[in-house]
């Protein structure tokens, strides 16, 4: 069904150690897949959003005696990363499987929990360790109806660049050239693809790297998004070949750029992560507007290097996922509400589809303040 080629998902953390301290209040609530924020200067004005999954990570957990984030209660409310990859990850591997492409997204301000929600810290695995753990059970248990095959790649892109995160290379100078060819499409040239069956001491690898290359540019790291490709290569007994990729993304930090460097490199760099962040929403909605059925549309692909390396596994029959994270926090309202603008992306067809609500990217409701 191509109305579910594009989901949105909104997971909000629990308080930090340091808004705890400034005695932050949560301006956030959920009920059922809608969001409201309420903005912490006028509490009246609050604006409610709807997606495809709203995750409440903001308070019922307990953290067990490995560290593991639980629910306090059986049932209870908070969703934990089983929950999360039981709803977006299981999909986009039965896709995959299936043959077709996908792409897995994380939005959202630095700190507000892109990573824990991708990739996960400590015992608390995130949707990449999750799909990939799955995956590879899954090609153990059907060795006998299919040979499969697994390469994976990490990189990061910053400034429009692409550094190898799997070759050493790159921590010092690696930029690699991203080109086009007709039948395959943008790739990068040179990029290090490893066969392999677990991916923990591949992932391990790149994030030394990631920190390695950052500091070697006196940058963040929080301003270069990072991508994994697991190419997925099976053959069954019937010798019929399939190949499918996921993408899976941690995107760059969405708030707005204050930086440590000189005026130029931020002003650099600024606009780099603005292009690859405001393209990818350009082209999201553009997809939106495809499954919607408005023809020629035009998706612009061609506007940033991401968008180039995900052409192949954003639209036709590959399916996206984004999770958009948020803080709780009342200091970060307006980071908040962006970002839920940027999920909610399009609110100019909300109304133009049958159901009456905005594909794939979520949907407004809005209650406006009076007075
Ligand atoms: P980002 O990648 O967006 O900069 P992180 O994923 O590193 O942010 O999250 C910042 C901090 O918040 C980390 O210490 C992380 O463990 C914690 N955190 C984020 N999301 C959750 C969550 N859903 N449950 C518990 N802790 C979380
Ligand atoms: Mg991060």
């Amino acid at each position: 069904n191509r109305k579910d080629c594009v989901r949105v998902a909104v997971r909000v953390r629990p308080f930090n150690k340091r808004e705890k301290d400034a005695g932050s209040r949560c301006i956030i609530s959920m009920v059922t897949s809608s969001v409201t924020i309420q903005d912490p200067h006028d509490p009246h004005n609050r604006r409610s959003f709807s997606f495809d999954y709203a995750y409440w990570s903001h308070s019922g957990f307990l953290r067990d005696h490995n560290g593991l984030y639980v629910p306090e209660e059986p049932g209870g409310r908070y969703a934990d990363q089983d929950s999360v990859f039981q709803d977006l990850g299981e999909g986009i591997l039965e896709n995959a499987q299936q043959g077709y492409n996908a792409t897995l997204l994380a939005y959202g301000q630095t700190g507000s929990g892109k990573s824990y929600s991708m990739v996960g810290y400590g015992p608390n695995k995130g949707l990449v360790p999750k799909l990939c753990d799955r995956l590879f059970e899954d090609i153990r248990g059907n060795q006998a109806t299919r040979q499969c095959q697994v390469f994976f790649s990490m990189m990061e892109i910053y400034n429009e660049q692409v550094i190898d995160l799997l070759s050493r290379s790159s921590r010092t100078s690696g930029v690699l050239r991203v080109r086009e060819e007709q039948h395959r499409g943008f790739y990068v040239e040179g990029l290090r693809t490893v066969p392999c069956d677990s991916v923990e001491q591949l992932m391990e690898q790149g994030t030394r790297t990631r920190t390695t290359a950052a500091t070697h540019m006196n940058a963040n790291s929080s301003r270069s998004h990072m991508l994994i490709i697991l190419q997925l290569k099976q053959v069954t007994s019937a010798n019929i070949t399939k190949q499918s990729s996921i993408n899976l993304v941690d995107l760059a930090g969405s708030e707005r750029q204050r930086s440590s460097g000189s005026e130029a490199d931020r002003l650099k760099e600024g606009t780099a992560i603005n292009l690859s962040l405001t393209t990818l929403g350009n082209v999201i909605s553009a997809l939106a507007d495809v499954v919607v059925g408005k023809r020629a549309v035009h998706i612009p692909y061609r506007d940033s290097v991401l968008t180039k390396l995900l052409q192949s596994a954003l639209g036709g029959n590959s399916r996206t996922v984004m999770i958009a994270t948020l803080s709780p926090a009342d200091i970060f309202y307006e980071e908040s509400l962006s970002t839920l603008r940027y999920a909610e992306s399009h609110p100019d067809s909300v109304g133009t589809t049958p159901a009456g609500r905005t594909q794939g990217l979520g949907a407004a409701v809005r209650h406006h303040h009076s007075g």
